[in-house]
């Protein structure tokens, strides 16, 4: 079987944890905490990073951060990971999606402005699988509605904008260090912002609001998602090969294209616009219309062949945990259920060989002849 993700662990991730060990310093207070931080603050051009224990809790910290009030709106995709909704309900907030753009994937920007009431908020970029979403127009939108932004760049180290970092736009962005992620701890996953006040507020929240003088007395509802030592001894090490591995990520998603370009029925991960070039977090593709079998189906004879895939997300209106709150009724986003009913994706993990690659790309031309 070839998995649909493996990460490269051979940096000096060992090296590193092994001086967490020798020096017994493992909970969140060791040393490679502030150290990853800063790096990633760095590499992202940001002022402040607040490392957390994974991705959906970085996302929840930010939304608890903006203190929205019970009923105010959030803008995100439809065609998201649950975190991006569940964080702004578990806030008392509500999701209000916008469809995606059939080209990139990404939200269509053009719907945002029609989405704004009295209680909006925030709008919550996410930018998916490779392109970065088109930020100027989001941009502009905000400033002109006095709205917050939270990027979720979760998918995207060391992707760009018009050459500017992903990670380093609007009031606070989130990454996820998930191993399916250009750069892992495992789990893990971190806020960053350039407003100190905000910074503050994330870093008392991953730590239960323990005030500094009365430790144990709270005047807020915090969390625990501090990150651990070992997760960010990893992730210091992961990141030292950051443009590495993008490249690398890179490489392997134009040779796919080039393998599969020509196959009837197929539309592959688009590769670019005019503002960023794909960096193929994951190799996604689309059934066209005129094929008569479905995602799960193509998944299901790709896994007979010993093709490890995933389906792409299932867009929030259709989640029966949210319908169920009476949240999204009736409401449909034609091109999010599109991709949720026709894509999938390939073993695309990083340490992914080009015999493999091979192989991935035979059973997919098998499939898509039979
Ligand atoms: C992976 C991912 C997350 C969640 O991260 P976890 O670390 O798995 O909690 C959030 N948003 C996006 C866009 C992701 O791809």
């Amino acid at each position: 079987m070839i998995p649909v993700n493996q990460p490269l662990l051979d940096g000096n991730e060992k090296k590193y944890l092994n001086e967490c060990i020798d020096t017994g310093w493992i909970s969140s207070e060791g040393p490679f905490v502030q150290i990853f931080e800063e790096q990633m603050a760095a590499v992202t051009g940001r002022k402040y990073g607040i490392a957390v224990c994974n991705g959906t809790s970085a996302l929840e910290a930010a939304v608890a951060a903006l203190q929205l009030e019970p009923g105010d709106e959030v803008i995100m995709p439809s065609f998201v990971i649950i975190s991006c909704a569940l964080a702004v309900v578990r806030c008392g907030g509500v999701p209000v999606l916008v469809d995606s753009d059939a080209a990139t994937w990404n939200m269509d920007t053009g719907q945002i402005e029609a989405k704004i009431t009295q209680r909006t908020r925030a709008i919550m970029v996410v930018h998916i699988y490779g392109l970065p979403v088109d930020m100027d127009p989001v941009l502009q939108i905000a400033e002109k509605n006095g709205l917050k932004i939270i990027e979720d760049a979760a998918e995207m180290h060391g992707q760009t904008y018009r050459g500017r970092q992903c990670g380093s736009f609007g009031d606070m962005s989130t990454f996820s260090f998930y191993p399916n992620k250009h750069i892992t701890t495992g789990e893990g996953g971190m806020v960053l912002t350039d407003d100190e006040h905000l910074a503050e507020r994330c870093r008392s929240l991953r730590n239960l609001c323990f005030q500094p003088k009365k430790r144990f007395v709270h005047e807020e509802a915090g969390y625990n998602f501090r990150m651990t030592n070992l997760q960010a001894a990893l992730g210091v090490a992961q990141l030292e090969r950051l443009t590495e591995f993008v490249e690398r990520k890179r490489r392997m998603g134009q040779r796919y294209t080039k393998l599969l370009s020509g196959i009837r029925g197929l539309d592959l991960m688009p590769a670019g616009t005019d503002y960023a070039e794909s960096i193929y977090w994951v190799y996604g593709m689309v059934l066209k219309d005129e094929v008569p079998f479905s995602a799960d189906e193509a998944m299901l004879r790709l896994g007979q062949k010993g093709i490890g895939t995933r389906p792409f997300f299932w867009p929030m209106h259709e989640q029966p945990v949210f319908l169920k709150t009476g949240l999204f009724a009736g409401e449909r986003y034609p091109v999010a259920e599109r991709l949720a009913r026709r894509g999938f994706y390939v073993p695309s993990g990083m340490a992914l060989t080009p015999e493999q690659m091979d192989t991935v790309v035979d059973a997919v031309k098998e499939l898509m002849d039979s």
